[in-house]
């Protein structure tokens, strides 16, 4: 957002979020609150800046191991167990 849409000012800067639901369409969708310092205009705008951030997930978020491959072994352990008994 480069300009005010009401007054055309190139004085509009990036607004805090005030309610949950600003909250909420900020972390849903590209568009920030904007706040014009020519004419108080305020409302919602795509983002122009926003700092750069890495697109690795967090270390956290890992898919889970797969114990599935683990019971299937077991499993043909114990059948080979079985046939040499
Ligand atoms: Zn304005």
């Amino acid at each position: 957002m480069l300009n005010c849409p009401k007054c055309g000012s190139p004085r509009v800067h990036r607004s805090r979020t005030r309610t949950f639901w600003e909250r909420f369409r900020k972390n849903f969708t590209h568009d920030r609150i904007h706040r014009c310092h020519g004419c108080g205009w305020r409302g919602w705008g795509p983002v122009t800046s926003e700092p750069v951030r890495p697109k690795d997930q967090p270390d956290h978020v890992r898919p889970a191991p797969n114990l599935e491959a683990i019971d299937v072994a077991v499993s043909e352990a114990q059948v080979k167990q079985a046939k040499t008994e």
